[in-house]
């Protein structure tokens, strides 16, 4: 940590909030330098869905290594990356009865959603693009504009342009229906919102606060989408590639967006790699247009497709995710109803839950707890009052127990400071 300290910029970021050195992981755990296990439910923020250095998903990269298999290769057509079309179209695209092309975009997500903007702002010729309230989606400059946190968006150093947000399912609450609210805005020709190109949203905010979209509201999103010729792109970054509990986190709605985007957890081995899933219609680039030096991983290719063979040929994957998350909601539940405060919400789907403390105070101190105990949990949220659970989805059952246990018993041991129990007891009284 000391050189860490000493020459990284001040931007790092997770390194404050878990102020160790990791030396090694493995599944669901990370191991310091002193061979403490710390049982990670930050998960990459999504990008270790598969658990740390799986051993097939492993070997088969070795193996690819042994052989001098390509590792960078530009855009050139490789046998990784054949490879990985042919599976991702098989077991992917033509069970779900989705027709994409796929593009490769540069490794990081906020890059594939730059492709997106761009090419819907190309295909439609408008500039406007509405994102909503608590959205994340990257944080270069184009994307960027289309987060709302105040934080990111401090850093940008130029007005942030072309686009307008719209209130996120709930925003104003339970009752009202905020795509209302929307299609107000674009059917009154003086409301002052440019016709936009595209909407761009994620199904659950997951910087943004574990916001959970109810498909109803995703549907009456793509029917109006459907009204006013705008495309629709969902940013599946954090809680695609199978977080949810299906492949796309948009599933169980019936919906199908113009463009998909795709990245953390794609490689299944947490190796750099995104892309962007278009409509074949929407695909007018020119080549070359979108260009990047690393677009297109050949590592990620060979992990990737071995990911999707072991995990995505059957169902049986996607039901024991399911039957994980009933475990993790219920107890998260359980253990907010026993020990905090009834406001204290618990929001989620699949294995991504955030339990909203209502207080970025109470949400640090449960997580800085949970670390001391040796469970890594990430905050999130427009003050980071949610804490977010986001175990390996390979993660057994008596793993997720023994996250859930960690976290009561740094509750427990929270709850007889009299600072907290001032807190719950405020929230409860005021509740
Ligand atoms: N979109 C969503 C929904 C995300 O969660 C993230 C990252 O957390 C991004 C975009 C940006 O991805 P990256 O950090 O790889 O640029």
């Amino acid at each position: 940590m000391q050189n860490i300290k000493k020459f990284e910029s001040r931007v790092r970021s997770y390194s404050r909030a878990f102020p160790v050195t990791f030396k090694l992981a493995k599944d669901a755990y990370l191991y310091d330098e002193q061979d403490n296990a710390y049982l990670d439910f930050l998960c990459g923020a999504g990008s270790i869905n598969y658990g740390h250095n799986n051993e097939e998903i492993k070997k088969k990269v070795i193996d690819y290594l042994d052989s001098d298999g390509i590792v960078h290769g530009l855009d050139l057509a490789t046998t990784a990356k054949e490879e990985f079309l042919k599976t991702f179209s098989s077991l992917i695209l033509e069970p779900r009865e989705l027709n994409y092309k796929v593009q490769f975009t540069g490794p990081t997500g906020t890059n594939a959603v730059e492709a997106a903007l761009k090419l819907a702002r190309k295909v439609t010729g408008r500039t406007n693009i509405i994102s909503f309230t608590n959205g994340f989606h990257g944080v270069s400059l184009g994307p960027l504009a289309a987060t709302g946190n105040s934080g990111h968006r401090g850093g940008s150093g130029v007005p942030l342009t072309n686009v307008t947000f719209m209130p996120y399912d709930g925003y104003f609450g339970n009752k009202s229906n905020t795509i209302d609210y929307v299609r107000r805005f674009l059917e009154d020709t003086s409301s002052g919102v440019d016709l936009p190109a595209a909407f761009i949203v994620e199904t659950i905010q997951g910087e943004g606060g574990i916001n959970v979209a109810k498909d109803s509201w995703l549907t009456s999103l793509y029917e109006l989408c459907k009204e006013f010729e705008i495309l629709l792109i969902v940013d599946d970054i954090q809680v695609g590639c199978g977080r949810t509990g299906s492949f796309f986190s948009f599933e169980q709605s019936e919906i199908t967006p113009d463009m998909v985007v795709l990245s953390k957890s794609l490689s299944g081995f947490g190796l750099p790699f995104s892309m962007l899933l278009l409509k074949p219609e929407l695909d007018i680039w020119k080549p070359g247009e979108h260009n990047g030096t690393f677009r297109g991983n050949n590592l990620a290719f060979v992990s990737a497709t071995e990911t999707l063979k072991k995990y995505w040929s059957t169902q049986k994957f996607e039901s024991e995710i399911n039957k994980k998350s009933q475990l993790l909601k219920s107890e998260l539940e359980r253990i907010v109803k026993k020990h905090l405060s009834a406001d204290m919400e618990v929001r989620g789907k699949g294995l991504i839950f955030g339990v909203d403390c209502r207080s970025p105070d109470l949400a640090k101190q449960l997580a800085d707890r949970a670390f001391e105990n040796r469970l890594i949990l990430e905050r999130c949220g427009s003050e980071d009052q949610v804490v977010k659970f986001m175990p390996p989805l390979t993660a057994d059952i008596e793993t997720i127990e023994a996250g859930l246990r960690i976290f009561e018993k740094s509750i427990e041991q929270l709850t007889t400071n009299s600072e907290i129990q001032l807190e719950v007891k405020k929230r409860t009284e005021q509740n």
